[in-house]
């Protein structure tokens, strides 16, 4: 049987409760448990995949193709483990199934409600999430706040859980945040002291509280939180600001949150975590000084979180380039062509990410057209090599009117980007095949890659050997379903665009290949223009 470690949120959104449970599952991990994540998530869509990223941040797509919230990007950076389309529970998607269920028959002609009949598929997903992948422990994130309307199901699951899976197999963590009141230049327990009461009202009792604040918090407050929470102070963890969010997981071990666990759980004889590789990594991280400049043009740009995972494999890459990422953001709908251009006269490198639709890609295809013409190094994901074929269409072989199967009133003749042969949402991994004797083959030091795909359109066969004459080369390619997958420009630096998202999978401690050859391409740029 697994064991589960719950973790829920009080007092506020935002607490960085998903950085704590993720750095409890590495800890976990480094002590030789297989670890996985799972969030739930009170929204009534079935899954993010059609809301805004404006409204809700990227969609991060697992390897087994669910289109996820954003936290399972930063959990798999964490825990370095492939999630699964059981690893996002949304509200929406327990009441599809059950009503799905209800509509076929299933309950026998039973009133269904929301105790027993919601409560049980949150729990069969809980149960799936460790069967799907043989894990020892899940670690569950509890989205919202608690006292919440919308996470009441969820928390009635997990109350539950304990009594069906029983006390040693579940482990419940609080998290609050203990506010630095200026005026009155003390902490204030208060609202840590209220939500576990809330909690207890609804029937569980934290295992754990892990004290999110801005300093370290004084032994005598923690004595005045155990007082009137119940916990002992030896199971209040704390976990205050720290410059860079990896050591957190330093700080959570130092203080042996790993052991108090492993305890309650009965688990003996584990070896000891070993972060020294983390602990490397922030050292470097400190160490760094130099920046590099990465322009990124979106018609999302006002909420950054739209691109967390492009953001995110661009910092692994400067790591290992040593460099830090100095982001230039281009509203790609707003900004007019010279603006553009002016704007990239001073970076030293260009990414275009993934989009939809057809709402601000003239800014993207300048941009295009200025890295392609000033040999600045340029990557497009996705969206973005897509409007990269576009742009060469139009501006080198000079075909008029090319556009996509995307675009409204887009003439068959001139789709340059059509729909999937088989018209079908191409999520999760596939692989793609690279050809000897390309830029990308070099760079991944392999003849092919599993990547995560995202997208209904894909390059048009009927272009390819007009490209390939005009020295935009195919140099990537998915055998089995005839899928273009990499553009390369051979007269040029670095430019190469990929249908995939190679963001998906990049970890901190691994950094991906493509990204740290696009920043050491951007790096090599700004050396010459100095
Ligand atoms: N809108 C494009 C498609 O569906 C690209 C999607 C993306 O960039 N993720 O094919």
């Amino acid at each position: 049987m697994a064991k589960y470690i719950f973790v829920t949120g009080g007092v506020v959104s935002s607490l960085g409760k998903g950085i704590v449970a993720a750095s409890i599952g590495v800890l976990l991990k480094s002590r030789g448990l297989k670890v996985t994540m799972q969030k739930f998530d009170p929204y009534i869509n079935v899954d993010p995949g059609l809301m805004s990223p404006l409204q809700h941040g990227e969609v991060f797509v697992t390897k087994d193709g669910a289109e996820t919230d954003l936290d399972l990007g930063h959990y798999e950076r964490f825990i370095d483990e492939n999630l699964t389309k059981y690893s996002s529970v949304s509200s929406g998607r327990v009441y599809k199934a059950v009503i799905d269920n209800e509509r076929q028959g299933r309950y026998m002609g039973k009133t269904v409600q929301v105790i027993p009949h919601i409560t049980d598929e949150i729990k069969r997903l809980l149960k799936r999430a460790a069967t799907n992948t043989k894990a020892d422990v899940v670690i569950v994130e509890v989205g919202g706040t608690v006292g919440d309307i919308e996470s009441l199901p969820f928390l009635e699951a997990i109350r539950q859980a304990r009594r069906e899976f029983g006390e040693h197999n579940t482990f419940y963590v609080h998290a609050t945040l203990v506010p630095f009141l200026k005026a009155a230049g003390e902490i204030k327990t208060k609202p840590t002291q209220h939500s576990v009461k809330e909690l207890k009202s609804l029937g569980i009792s934290p295992d754990m509280l892990v004290l999110r604040s801005e300093e370290p918090i004084e032994q005598e407050n923690i004595e005045k939180i155990s007082l009137f929470t119940d916990i002992n102070p030896e199971a209040i963890f704390q976990s205050y600001d720290v410059p860079i969010v990896y050591e957190i997981m330093l700080n959570l071990q130092k203080q042996k949150i790993d052991d108090l666990i492993l305890n309650h759980f009965q688990i003996e004889n584990l070896k000891p975590a070993n972060l020294s590789k983390w602990e490397g990594l922030i050292k470097h991280i400190k160490l760094t000084k130099e920046k590099v400049k990465i322009a990124i043009i979106g018609k999302y740009v006002s909420l950054q979180d739209a691109y967390i995972s492009v953001i995110e494999s661009l910092k692994h890459a400067g790591w290992a380039e040593h460099r830090l990422i100095d982001i230039t953001w281009i509203d790609s709908d707003k900004t007019s062509k010279e603006q553009i251009h002016a704007k990239l006269k001073d970076v030293d490198g260009i990414l275009i990410p993934g989009g939809f639709g057809q709402r601000g890609i003239d800014g993207k295809i300048w941009a295009l057209e200025y890295g392609r013409v000033n040999k600045v190094p340029t990557l497009g994901i996705c969206f973005g090599m897509q409007l990269a074929a576009i742009e060469f269409a139009k501006n080198v072989l000079k075909l008029e009117g090319v556009c996509s199967d995307e675009f409204e009133a887009c003439n068959k003749d001139n789709n340059i980007i059509r729909k999937n042969y088989n018209n079908r949402f191409k999520l999760g991994e596939y692989v793609t095949n690279f050809k000897e004797d390309s830029k990308i083959r070099e760079i991944y030091g392999q003849s092919q890659t599993r990547e995560r795909h995202r997208h209904r359109f894909e390059f048009n066969h009927k272009y390819i050997e007009a490209f390939e004459n005009n020295g935009m080369k195919i140099t990537g390619y998915n055998r089995q379903i005839k899928a273009v997958d990499v553009l390369e420009l051979v007269d040029h630096p670095w430019y190469i665009h990929v249908q995939y998202h190679p963001e998906y999978i990049s970890r901190p401690l691994k950094p991906h290949p493509l990204f740290v050859s696009f920043v050491k391409a951007s790096v090599e740029n700004q050396k010459q223009k100095d």
